[in-house]
């Protein structure tokens, strides 16, 4: 068996950031609005603080507007709550996007419930999380959204396809199940209660992992030919005794048996953050009731 197509996630990710730049243009040239995004930062985790330089910086290179919120850990939840209103009434901020974890003493379900659900580009809120299931227009998480278009950059049409989720979590194994069930798949989720997985996963045409377990999917649980997308970014000690980053699935063997398979790091990484633009854009024709090309 040939070994599998290598899906290119940081050249993917180039062209959905290449098609929000072009969206943005269209909005500021036919509506005069510039899609305007705020990054909402509260202490000083180190990795939280390279994701939001990470993203305001390619916010800007989409030709939106970026503003970045940094407040010292000791920020009380009213005032993070104050902060969050005030962006909800202002107009020229389309997207709020709240850096999780927040520090332990805000209720995180209360700041991120308070994001009005049109600025909610996290796609976290409870509304859109309904919106997303009975199928109305919908602000989606990232990471799933660019899960998706990866697998329909190796297999356009989805549908009839089995898919197998692995992991049931809100940010990443439910609404990748409603994305793969819009798009007519037939949608198995398997978590840490399910039985026999190595079994379901060897019926799926498609395989999208999502469970933070270093390496767990073998290559013998792989239907020959499968698409496989590995969500998991893990971190593990390596031979030169510092850490790499390997995914959910062990990618040597895997990629033996699969059709294509996305590798880690350089799969759905890169997504994240372009979908996220993807979604600012979209959310700032919402509000102007402006058609979206994105959805
Ligand atoms: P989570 O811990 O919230 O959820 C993990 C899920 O895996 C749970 O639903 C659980 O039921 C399931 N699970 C646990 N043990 C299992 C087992 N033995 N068998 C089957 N299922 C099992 O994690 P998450 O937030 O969904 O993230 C999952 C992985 O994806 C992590 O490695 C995380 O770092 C990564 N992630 C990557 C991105 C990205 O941008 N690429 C974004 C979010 C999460």
């Amino acid at each position: 068996m040939a070994e599998a197509q290598i899906i290119d996630g940081k050249k993917i990710a180039g062209d959905v950031r290449a098609e929000v730049a072009k969206e943005v243009a269209r909005l500021i040239a036919e509506h005069g609005v510039k899609p305007g995004l705020a990054v909402v930062l509260v202490g000083e985790d180190p990795a939280s603080k390279v994701y939001v330089k990470n993203k305001a910086q390619q916010t800007v290179e989409v030709g939106m507007k970026s503003w970045e919120y940094k407040l010292p850990a000791e920020t009380s939840e009213a005032d993070v709550l104050a902060l969050v209103n005030k962006l909800n009434n202002d107009a020229a901020c389309h997207g709020i996007l709240v850096q999780l974890p927040l520090p332990k003493h805000i209720n995180s379900e209360k700041v991120l419930n308070s994001i009005h659900p049109d600025k909610d580009v996290d796609g976290f809120h409870p509304v859109n999380v309904g919106r997303l299931w009975v199928g109305e227009r919908a602000l989606v998480p990232c990471t799933p959204t660019g899960s998706i278009i990866l697998a329909k950059s190796v297999k356009p049409n989805l549908s009839g396809m089995d898919a197998v989720v692995i992991g049931r979590s809100n940010i990443v194994g439910k609404p990748v199940a409603a994305l793969l069930l819009r798009e007519n798949c037939t949608v198995t989720i398997a978590h840490s209660r399910t039985k026999n997985i190595e079994d379901i996963v060897k019926c799926a045409d498609l395989v999208i992992a999502a469970v933070g377990i270093p390496e767990m999917v073998k290559g013998s649980w792989i239907r020959p030919g499968a698409i496989v997308i590995d969500v998991g970014i893990n971190r593990v000690p390596s031979e030169n005794g510092k850490t790499k980053l390997v995914g959910d699935v062990a990618y040597d063997e895997c990629a033996k048996v699969a059709g294509a398979i996305t590798p880690v790091p350089g799969g759905v990484g890169p997504m994240t953050i372009a979908c996220l633009l993807r979604n600012a854009a979209q959310a700032a024709a919402m509000q102007i009731g402006a058609k979206s090309v994105f959805a």
